[in-house]
């Protein structure tokens, strides 16, 4: 498949958006991925590219509905990315690991974040419960049922999908849900009750 040039364009946004992920410790070393789309392609980042050193080879340019070449070097996330542009309006994808959202991911049904910040953009993240052995792609389905209608979710022990029209604001919702577990995490550590107003 022919490279289109607003691939090349893009890899600034990819690498910002790679480097605040990953310094910030939303992702690990290989883990993560992104994807913008582009009418019917989309362009996401290689299966195991570091997200905090992207470089033009770790994009990847392949179909929404049809494969190409290229298809098989994709992100392993893939078909999660596709069936969330087959079924919202989304034209871009985060998918990060970060950390207190995780953790929590555990232990609570939904995340209602207690900060200002949090509660106005993100007013309720749900969480996706599955067997740990299966695989993402088999709830591909639901997490764009989910997503279509709150923006940001949670797949229990594993990580976050957030969604936008750009690229940057899908980070900083991901950003956002990690501040607002993080807080959500020091409260229940200090034996607060989130709902309760501060002294
Ligand atoms: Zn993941």
């Amino acid at each position: 498949m022919r490279r289109i040039p607003q691939v090349l364009k893009m890899l600034s946004q990819f690498q910002a958006v790679g480097q605040g992920l990953f310094t910030q410790g939303l992702v690990s070393a290989q883990g993560g991925n992104l994807s913008v789309k582009l009418g019917e392609h989309l362009v996401i980042t290689h299966r195991g590219s570091p997200l905090g050193s992207i470089q033009e080879g770790d994009l990847v340019q392949t179909g929404i509905t049809k494969n190409s070449r290229a298809t098989p070097l994709a992100s392993t996330e893939l078909e999660v990315h596709r069936c969330i542009y087959k079924n919202t309006s989304a034209l871009a994808v985060v998918h990060a690991h970060p950390p207190y959202a995780v953790a929590l991911s555990f232990t609570e049904e939904e995340i209602v974040p207690c900060d200002v910040e949090g509660r106005t953009l993100l007013p309720r993240v749900p969480i996706l419960s599955a067997e740990i052995e299966v695989k993402l792609e088999e709830l591909a389905d639901e997490i764009a049922r989910l997503i279509g209608e709150h923006k940001v979710i949670l797949i229990r022990g594993h990580g976050s999908f957030a969604v936008s029209q750009l690229l940057e604001e899908a980070y900083y919702y991901t950003v956002v849900l990690e501040r607002s577990c993080r807080l959500r995490y020091l409260l229940k550590a200090l034996d607060v009750d989130p709902g309760a107003s501060p002294i």
